[in-house]
């Protein structure tokens, strides 16, 4: 007997062909989808969800975040960059406690489910925390405790030895739904032998490598005249780009850095509307996946990016795109969708998700198209890539269980959770208590 039989959904695949199937059954066995089509007859399940008037499509992958700072969120705004980080964001975490970090994964978990997010490549502090959510919540995850490698009482947490016994501890947990990686945190900041030392642990343990990267003009300069390279050469020199690499922004490169990029296989995260919100210059998506590099979305952290709403990420990938190249035709069709679902999976080590096919692991959403603004249904992708919302996902599941059922959540105690999470946020960054009691009343 099948667990799940979803009956009658209009299916966004992601195959291989792009297809879209109107009016389908889908059956899911043992954590995968077993028949995407016709049902067999007879077919029984434990659970039948209607599935007209709905839309299913693969969970997104969010490929780079730093989700506890949703403590963040509305408390840096209108800053240039170099005040948004040293003026707000590294006050308000020189006070953060391994708790904040737990509550404040835990507020991001209920809003990615909420949004139709599957999985998430996360990059912060305390991260044995956010692996307790990971485990918690159902979803999928990887994780990297992010190091600095400039001295101890620099770190936030154990430092590298620590960050290795977080990642024995946590590799494969959750039946296998928590991946780690190791997480130095950018060329601008870790010496060249602490990158060296790194890959070399990457290398020796089969680890994945989530790095920032040359996020600005400014970085590649400073790299030129400190070691002769870009950021991005001097990572390839190191050996950083050998095993599986995420580089998160990569918005000032070469033609040459891109070709690296291309060669070495590296995961280029990309996310928008930080770059769009801190004014930062950005380059064209569009020739990095020409040179060959596979290119996913993600949010980065709720202090810059207010939002981790997958379906307004990529919104904004695309407009910006189509914008900065005056092109229209830029980001065509469900390649938005690839990106931020399947490019994504396989950036975070879940190269089975992020399409519905027959064996795929049942990592998917459902969209409620009964909603006037997803109305007439012309072409299904169009309407999800420039139209849809967070708020219009019903379903939730990752590996077959349902982490939400008909909008409620089902692993996670929303309530205590938004209460605790707030509480703990205006006490970080030192709010007005009365100012919280107002927000009670
Ligand atoms: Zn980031």
């Amino acid at each position: 007997m099948a667990e799940i039989w979803i009956k009658g959904v209009d299916a966004i695949t992601l195959n291989a062909a792009g297809q879209v199937l109107r009016g389908v059954d889908m059956l899911i066995e043992g954590g995968r989808i077993t028949r995407l089509g016709e049902v067999p007859p007879g077919t029984q399940a434990d659970e039948v969800i209607d599935g007209r008037g709905k839309v299913a499509l693969p969970g997104f992958f969010n490929a780079h975040s730093h989700v506890p700072m949703t403590f963040e969120r509305g408390w840096a705004e209108d800053l240039p960059f170099p005040r948004w980080l040293n003026e707000k964001i590294w006050v308000a975490e020189s006070a953060l406690t391994p708790d904040d970090v737990y509550w404040g994964a835990a507020l991001a978990a209920c809003e990615m489910i909420r949004s139709g997010t599957v999985g998430f490549n996360d990059h912060y502090f305390y991260m044995d925390r956010v692996a307790e959510v990971v485990q918690q919540s159902g979803m999928k995850a990887q994780l990297a405790w992010c190091v600095f490698g400039i001295g101890a009482e620099k770190e936030v947490g154990p430092g590298l030895d620590g960050t290795l016994d977080f990642i024995t501890q946590w590799q494969g947990a959750a039946d296998g739904r928590i991946h780690t990686c190791l997480g130095p945190h950018s060329p601008y900041v870790c010496p060249p032998e602490f990158l060296e030392r790194i890959a070399e642990i990457a290398a020796g343990r089969g680890l994945a490598v989530h790095l920032h990267v040359a996020e600005s003009q400014e970085q590649v300069d400073n790299s030129l005249a400190r070691h002769g390279q870009t950021p991005v050469q001097q990572l390839a020199a190191l050996g950083i780009f050998d095993g599986r690499a995420i580089a998160a922004h990569a918005l000032a490169i070469s033609d040459e850095d891109r070709a690296l990029l291309a060669e070495k296989g590296v995961f280029v995260a990309r996310t928008p509307n930080t770059y769009m919100k801190l004014a930062m210059p950005v380059n064209h998506v569009t020739d990095l996946q020409a040179a060959g590099v596979r290119v996913a979305l993600g949010s980065d952290g709720p202090a810059s990016n207010a939002t981790l709403d997958m379906f307004q990420i990529m919104r904004q990938q695309v407009l910006l795109e189509k914008y900065l190249r005056l092109d229209p035709e830029s980001l065509p069709g469900d390649t938005p969708l690839r990106m931020a679902c399947r490019v994504g999976a396989q950036a975070l080590g879940f190269s089975d998700s992020g399409a519905l096919v027959e064996g795929a692991p049942a990592d998917l959403i459902l969209l409620d198209f009964d909603r006037p603004h997803l109305r007439p249904r012309h072409d299904l992708i169009a309407n999800v890539v420039h139209t849809a919302v967070g708020a219009d996902v019903t379903h939730v599941l990752v590996d077959g269980r349902l982490l939400m059922r008909d909008r409620v959540l089902l692993t996670l105690d929303e309530e205590r959770i938004l209460h605790e999470a707030e509480q703990r946020a205006f006490r970080m960054v030192n709010q007005d208590m009365r100012q919280m009691r107002e927000y009670r009343a």
